[in-house]
């Protein structure tokens, strides 16, 4: 059974935000949730795909893959053909995530007491690579630079002035958590949040550092050195993982997402793994063939024109496209033959080609029945 796209599933355009994905699955997954259908074979179905979907979409990374790989890029079956591209695989979370929101959507703030006390990975990153169309053809190593949260170099990330002291914090008795009652429909349960006072750490400081002002952190450029594969094309992302924002309460940090952006070409252009190249040639040449050296992103390759070659004539030169992503082969080049007709002509080029229309039996200035009349007459004219 071939799947349905997951934005028609949602019912949300393609570049609906992490938010708008969420609402559609909200207003869906309750509308079908199968508790609310009981013995409704069809809307289990739709709950299902709903939830597949929303799996896909709710998770930058697996969206990602899918924007670029279809369900290809992430169904799990398919996961292993992208092993080596940057960790692809299952990603960690995720599902525990979505029960929860039906657990929100359905029970009311069972799972709520579970939450902000955790550790929680840090946010994910995103920054467009330009890259040349040779270097997408073949493959490089680029150095990348990513502003992102570092631990303040003053204080190494402790936030207190070098020499000061810290202190148990007060409010939670240096838990970093606090408990408290709420009343519920289903009766009274008992809370936990994060200590507001001391962040969740269970200390505070007693003399901030003047460099981050207590916070621990600060924005410094970090440089990465990232293997782009041959293949990639604009809007190819290439994950890397834990290369993203610090995480929270000792949680990893988020991913960096790379999005590749290819610059034009001056000569070639491209489409998936094939390379279009339009060539001029003289009209000499067409008309009696010729060898002639075809530029390549592999080089420069010999092709022969054949004997009356008429203007657009396109052909194929096997091979000389771009590198298929994570696999082996190439796509092909397709070239164009542009024909250039001399702008300028001196006498003897004039003479030469009156010649030849006279040897053809041709009447240059023909009035009565000329080349345009016949052009008339074919249209009917
Ligand atoms: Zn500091
Ligand atoms: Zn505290």
């Amino acid at each position: 059974m071939s799947k349905r796209d997951y934005y028609e599933v949602l019912g949300v355009d393609r570049n609906a935000s992490q938010q708008d994905i969420k609402r559609a699955y909200r207003k869906l997954a309750k509308k079908y949730h199968p508790d609310l259908n009981p013995n409704n074979k069809e809307a289990e179905q739709k709950f299902k795909e709903i939830k597949e979907a929303y799996e896909v979409l709710s998770d930058s990374d697996k969206r990602a893959r899918y924007d670029q790989f279809g369900h290809a890029g992430v169904d799990e079956d398919a996961a292993g053909g992208f092993g080596g591209f940057g960790g692809f695989g299952h990603g960690a979370g995720g599902f525990g995530d979505i029960f929860d929101d039906i657990f929100d959507m359905f029970g009311g703030g069972f799972s709520s007491r579970k939450r902000n006390t955790g550790p929680k990975k840090g946010a994910n990153l995103k920054i467009t690579l330009d890259i040349k169309f040779e270097e997408a053809a073949f493959g490089t190593e680029k150095e990348i630079k990513v502003k992102r949260t570092e631990d303040c170099t003053v204080c190494n990330g402790t936030g207190a002035k070098p020499g000061s002291n810290k202190s148990t914090c007060s409010q939670c008795n240096g838990t970093g958590e606090v408990r408290y009652a709420q009343r519920t429909p289903f009766g009274q349960f008992v809370n936990v949040r994060t200590c507001d006072k001391c962040h969740g750490t269970g200390e505070v400081i007693e003399e901030p550092c003047s460099k981050c002002g207590g916070t621990g952190k600060e924005k410094r450029i970090k440089k990465i050195t990232l293997k782009v594969p041959a293949g990639v094309d604009t809007g190819s992302v290439i994950p890397l993982r834990g290369e993203g924002e610090p995480g929270e309460r000792g949680g990893p940090r988020g991913d960096l997402y790379v999005y590749i952006n290819v610059l034009p070409h001056k000569y070639f252009k491209r489409d998936g793994y094939d390379i279009y190249y339009e060539m001029p040639i003289s009209f000499v040449q067409a008309a009696l063939g010729a060898e002639v050296e075809v530029p390549t992103v592999d080089g420069k390759v010999k092709y022969k024109i054949p004997e009356g070659t008429q203007p657009d004539t396109v052909f194929r030169l096997k091979n000389k496209g771009i590198s298929y992503l994570g696999g082996n082969g190439k796509g092909d080049q397709y070239v164009k033959l542009k024909i250039q007709v001399p702008q300028k002509l001196n006498e003897e080029q004039k003479q030469i080609l009156k010649k030849f229309a006279e040897v053809s039996g041709e009447k240059i200035n023909e009035t009565k029945k000329g080349f345009f009349d016949k052009v008339k007459d074919a249209f009917g004219g």
